[in-house]
């Protein structure tokens, strides 16, 4: 069993209140991590506010080199880091190995920081007047990150927090803790100075206490929408600013023209990979035309031929949900909604794999008939359940995403020009994909979201800059100083 510590000034901290952290394929515990107590908060937050000033003084230029170097820190431990991810969080190897790629990337954009933070100067905004404006880091910062994605989210966060002069304290989910302790040793061996990166492990009490401190200047969060909802309130009453990014109910509409086997593939690795545990995993699909039944009958063998396994077995497509909690969630709200009404095209929610039955599993399920004020169609489920709804027109598609609570991510698939530009301007989601099922923006654009999947008005990646930063305007004028007269006026 693997001990997970908190990291603070640059070294590994234990703590006595330690939970165990749990294999979602085989129910066995493969460590320990602990609860911070109120005094390690503060230790924490002592730390980070006593490197804050060097760190905000260091130069644009220096405080970029520990990023370069952890990019391929990152690389030379990418197969160790999938690992420990894919045993804490149960997806497959290769997409843990794609999950460090996405952190990468997230690092390599924050390695352009002197290149893409920086102020504006006007000249002559007055007679012999300039004004110019400054970006001031912020001083100490919170990541509160959820389990889904246990070292892509820190890695968006913590990078341009880090490059824009902020000290970074990182509270990840206690589901799946392990990298993030991992990443800190790897920020410490590229040189970045103590202090400014921490991890702290912990739950609601631990997030809250960093909010409430007089040190945190801000906190950026993702994870579900009424725990966002919350922190933004919190941080609110704080007097700190704040990001907040919540859950999700992506829609994927299918035109009439779209091609059916296309659209099959891409609706079954986006709904079932990783278990449908993706913020911008598709669970909608919305059929516009006479009938469902061609993509259904595509979509049904793809469904029952998916290898629900272990995510480090050769072979496997889906693994666990993360929990024996989320495991028996998902499968009643899909007994709940047949009970209700809806057809099972594919039902393997209960399916458990040979030689894994102690695990957390969910097989792909595919509902149609849900009736649009049902928990399967208004709620994130967060598991391998697609729900297929048949409307006559894009306009209805379009109105049906419209008025969904949620507004994360969308995308159509068409050979219309015509249709995907009606769709691109009018849906109402913050990353839209046009014959993209996933569409999460590269690094150099950022993740974000729209109603209910996000509060607070930046995202991560390169938004993050002017929220890592508190601008200055200066407006300056010297022709007119006592003695400093050169023999020279502006025209
Ligand atoms: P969660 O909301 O349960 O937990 C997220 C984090 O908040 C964890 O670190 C957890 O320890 C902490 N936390 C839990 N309760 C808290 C409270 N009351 N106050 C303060 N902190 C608290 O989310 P999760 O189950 O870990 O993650 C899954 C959710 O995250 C899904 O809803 C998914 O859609 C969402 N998500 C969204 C995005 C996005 O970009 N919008 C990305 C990834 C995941």
């Amino acid at each position: 069993m693997r001990t997970i510590t908190h990291w603070i000034n640059g070294e590994t901290v234990a703590g006595s209140d330690t939970i165990e952290v749990f294999n979602p394929a085989t129910d066995t515990a493969v460590a320990t991590v602990p609860m911070a107590d109120p005094a390690t908060v503060e230790q924490a937050l002592q730390a980070a506010a006593t490197a804050a000033p060097g760190w905000a003084e260091t130069t644009l230029s220096r405080r970029v080199q520990p990023l370069y170097r952890l990019r391929e820190l990152l690389h030379k431990h990418r197969s160790e880091l999938a690992t420990m991810i894919s045993e804490e969080h149960g997806k497959t190897l290769d997409d843990a190995a794609g999950e460090v790629g996405r952190g990468i990337e997230a690092v390599e954009l924050a390695c352009g920081g002197p290149a893409l933070s920086h102020g504006m100067t006007s000249l002559q905004t007055g007679p012999g007047i300039n004004t110019k404006s400054v970006a001031h880091p912020l001083g100490v910062v919170v990541g509160i990150t959820p389990f889904n994605f246990p070292i892509m989210i820190g890695l968006m966060q913590a990078s341009v927090a880090i490059a824009a002069g902020n000290c970074f304290i990182w509270k990840p989910s206690e589901q799946a803790p392990g990298v993030s302790v991992r990443v800190a040793e790897l920020f410490a061996e590229a040189g970045l100075p103590a202090g400014v990166m921490t991890v702290l492990h912990g739950r609601q009490e631990v997030s809250e206490a960093l909010i409430d401190s007089p040190i945190s200047q801000a906190v950026a969060f993702v994870g579900s929408t009424p725990v966002a909802h919350s922190v933004y309130k919190r941080a609110s009453e704080a007097g700190i600013r704040a990001q907040a990014l919540g859950g999700a109910k992506n829609h994927m509409i299918v035109m009439p023209d779209a091609d059916p086997d296309v659209v099959a593939d891409q609706l079954t690795s986006s709904s079932f990979g990783a278990a449908g545990q993706r913020c911008m995993a598709i669970s909608v699909a919305v059929v516009v035309g006479p009938d469902a039944g061609p993509l259904l009958e595509k979509l049904k063998p793809r469904a029952e031929e998916v290898v629900l396994g272990a995510g480090h077995v050769d072979g496997t497509e889906v693994g666990p949900v993360v929990t024996r909690a989320a495991q028996q969630r998902i499968r009643k709200a899909v007994a709940d909604s047949i009970a209700g009404g809806a057809t099972a095209v594919v039902d393997r929610s209960a399916e458990d794999p040979e030689g894994f039955e102690n695990g957390y599993f969910v097989g792909p399920t595919i509902l149609t008939d849900v009736t649009t004020d049902s928990p399967a169609y208004t709620e994130e489920l967060f598991g391998p359940v697609l729900v297929v709804l048949r409307v006559d027109t894009l306009d209805e598609a379009l109105e049906l995403v419209e008025n969904h609570h949620y507004g994360n991510g969308a995308s159509i698939f068409t050979r219309s020009g015509a249709a995907a530009d009606e769709f691109e301007r009018r849906i109402s989601a913050g990353m839209v994909g046009v014959n993209v099922a996933i569409p999460v923006p590269v690094a150099a654009y950022a993740v974000q979201g729209w109603k209910q999947s996000a509060f607070g008005n930046t995202g991560l990646n390169n938004s993050g800059w002017a929220f890592y930063t508190k601008p200055k305007f200066v407006t300056s004028r010297w022709d007119s100083v006592a003695g400093q007269d050169f023999g020279f006026r502006p025209n």
